[in-house]
């Protein structure tokens, strides 16, 4: 049981199992997105544990990361709210059922028209731009927003995992806090959230809590704040050895000091995050079938029915994602390069010793619940794979493949004369 793991409790769902996927892959055909509802509800739930002490917690889930509005309805009806980029993500929370209130709205460099038809549909404002503060602030100044400030914090010097450079286009710098309060004094407007995300890997906690301190320290210069959101940035283990981040730990640090800050602040406000990768990668199961073995001179290829058009972030980000060869587990370990069907260099994985594959053979890849369909395209003219959610131990299919009349519908074929 390969894709089995350890938090399993607190959860009524069962865990999906490997001959579940293999029957998927037979019914809905490859390649395919799988999802197991199960473990999204586990990972909420270690997530929710983890600041059990907090009197009032909001968790957002990003909406970016997992965007099928059955997704969206699984776990809203867990009891989360939506953190969205775009109008439309907003839109596809509220198809989902989510009530606006419950649905916070980051953008970055979207016009101004948007930000306000996101406001009139009683979405939770979050502004990165001292200018569109001011705009927004002079027109509308009934309607409360959050501010996402940029602490410009530097972890170990790598800027892989720096939360928030100087030079970053997210935020309003906190050297800019006292031109944000003049700002808010001349409009009147009115703040109610102060926010960060820093869009690291929280490996170091300390780091983090440092972060955290310089939000503390802006968020106490507003009267009137109803939540503090500090974003998200949980990492995930996608490999043997990988590093996750210690939620329990940093739960209970975090906790304590959020509570200082509330006493002094002379109330208790909300404490947010915004999570994506940390609630659905782990859920999502990837299905591709091998097309053909290919051996040359140095290496042994495994050719598999897709490529970067429906899972790019090995090839965008260098990120190894598991593989297992569903189809016959238990074989004799060899070495693989799985590669995909594009004419360009589609690499997902190097050397890898996977038990060994025949044509024919279903592979699945791991962690592809978070930014693999959602980053899936046409190219090539393929069509995009077909999505399943794993829930109450049924497979539910909750995306239809694409069909080639897909690929035609905005199309336009003109007159040539
Ligand atoms: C992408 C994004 C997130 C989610 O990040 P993860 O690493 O997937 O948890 C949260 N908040 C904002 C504003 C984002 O843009």
């Amino acid at each position: 049981m390969i894709f089995l793991t350890e938090n399993q409790e607190q959860t009524k769902l069962k865990p999906m199992e490997n001959k579940t996927l293999l029957d998927i892959a037979n019914e809905y055909g490859s390649p395919i997105y799988v999802y197991d509802a199960h473990k999204i509800e586990s990972q909420y739930n270690r997530l929710t544990s983890a600041f059990s002490k907090v009197k009032q917690l909001k968790i957002n889930y990003a909406v970016k990361a997992l965007s099928n509005i059955s997704v969206l309805k699984f776990i809203t009806n867990l009891g989360a709210g939506l953190d969205t980029v775009s109008i439309q993500e907003v839109k596809l929370g509220l198809a989902a059922g989510c009530k606006p209130e419950n649905i916070i709205y980051t953008p970055n460099g979207v016009s101004y028209e948007e930000i306000e038809e996101v406001a009139k549909l009683g979405v939770q404002i979050n502004i990165d731009n001292l200018s569109i503060l001011e705009l927004f602030g002079t027109q509308h100044p009934d309607i409360p927003v959050c501010i996402r400030i940029n602490p410009h914090v530097m972890a170990g010097g790598n800027t892989n995992i720096s939360v928030g450079h100087i030079d970053s286009k997210f935020g309003i710098s906190i050297h800019q806090t006292p031109h944000i309060l003049r700002i808010v004094e001349n409009t009147g407007m009115h703040v109610n959230g102060i926010h960060m995300h820093t869009g690291s890997d929280i490996l170091d906690i300390d780091v983090f809590l440092y972060a955290s301190e310089i939000l503390f320290e802006t968020a106490k210069q507003f009267k009137d704040l109803e939540f503090i959101d500090f974003g998200s940035g949980f990492k995930v283990p996608y490999k043997e050895g990988d590093i996750e981040t210690n939620i329990e730990e940093f739960g209970t640090k975090l906790t304590k000091r959020f509570k200082t800050f509330c006493k002094n602040y002379g109330r208790d406000i909300t404490l947010a995050f915004e999570p994506g990768k940390f609630l659905v990668s782990e859920s999502g199961c990837f299905l591709a079938k091998v097309n053909a073995i290919k051996q040359t001179t140095s290496t042994v290829f495994a050719q598999i029915d897709t490529g970067f058009n429906h899972l790019i972030r090995p090839m965008l980000y260098g990120s190894q994602h598991q593989i297992y060869n569903l189809s016959s587990p238990e074989g004799r370990q060899r070495f693989y390069s799985v590669v995909g069907y594009i004419c360009e260099t589609d690499t997902f994985a190097n050397n890898r010793r996977i038990s060994e594959i025949s044509q024919g053979n279903i592979l699945a890849f791991r962690n592809a619940g978070a930014y693999c369909f959602t980053m899936a395209s046409n190219y090539n003219s393929r069509l995009r794979p077909a999505e399943v959610l794993w829930y109450n131990d049924k497979a539910h299919l909750i995306r239809k493949r694409e069909t080639f009349d897909d690929l035609l519908s905005n199309q336009n074929i003109i007159e040539l004369t």
